[in-house]
């Protein structure tokens, strides 16, 4: 499976890997802003990429509640239940306040830390899949999906010890 490599890391290692995941985002912003051609091209892309869950999100919206947001993806859903400020208090205490990619801390971001859903999920509240990121990293995490919850799987596990199945 891809990504299954990763959980064989170390932390140290983790986060080079990380490293190069924002490196690789940050260039593809570059590439965007310079090359029209080449932004064409990702959207086709980006486009294709989200056939399969966008596929997904369609018979989820179609089944039930309205639909029409689904544009966007889950990120404009609304939270489930269990998304509550003292979730989010236990979550940003757990991390020790402390951005989980960029190791800033609250007080000299001057302003909460986002608490992210690990799979991208806003209807999957829980601990193990929940994590605190600044506002910088909350938006880099947006690109490079997969890998990124593959990261925080391995990274959490070895934090926490929380267990995680096969990643989709
Ligand atoms: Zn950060």
């Amino acid at each position: 499976m891809k990504g299954r490599w990763i959980q064989s890391l170390s932390i140290s290692e983790l986060y080079l890997f990380c490293f190069a995941l924002g490196k690789k985002v940050w260039n593809e912003g570059l590439t965007n802003e310079t090359d029209k051609r080449v932004r064409k091209n990702n959207e086709v892309r980006k486009g294709y990429k989200h056939t399969e869950k966008a596929k997904r999100k369609m018979s989820e919206s179609s089944s039930g509640e309205k639909s029409g947001t689904w544009k966007g993806g889950l990120s404009f859903k609304p939270y489930d239940s269990n998304f509550t400020t003292n979730f989010k208090k236990f979550i940003r205490e757990r991390d020790n306040q402390i951005c989980l990619l960029c190791n800033i801390h609250r007080e000299k971001l001057k302003k909460a830390l986002a608490v992210h859903h690990i799979d991208y999920n806003k209807q999957n509240t829980c601990k193990e899949n929940c994590c605190v990121l600044c506002t910088g990293c909350n938006t880099k995490v947006n690109f490079n999906r997969e890998e990124w919850t593959v990261f925080f799987h391995s990274l959490l596990n070895k934090r926490y010890g929380y267990i995680y199945g096969e990643v989709k």
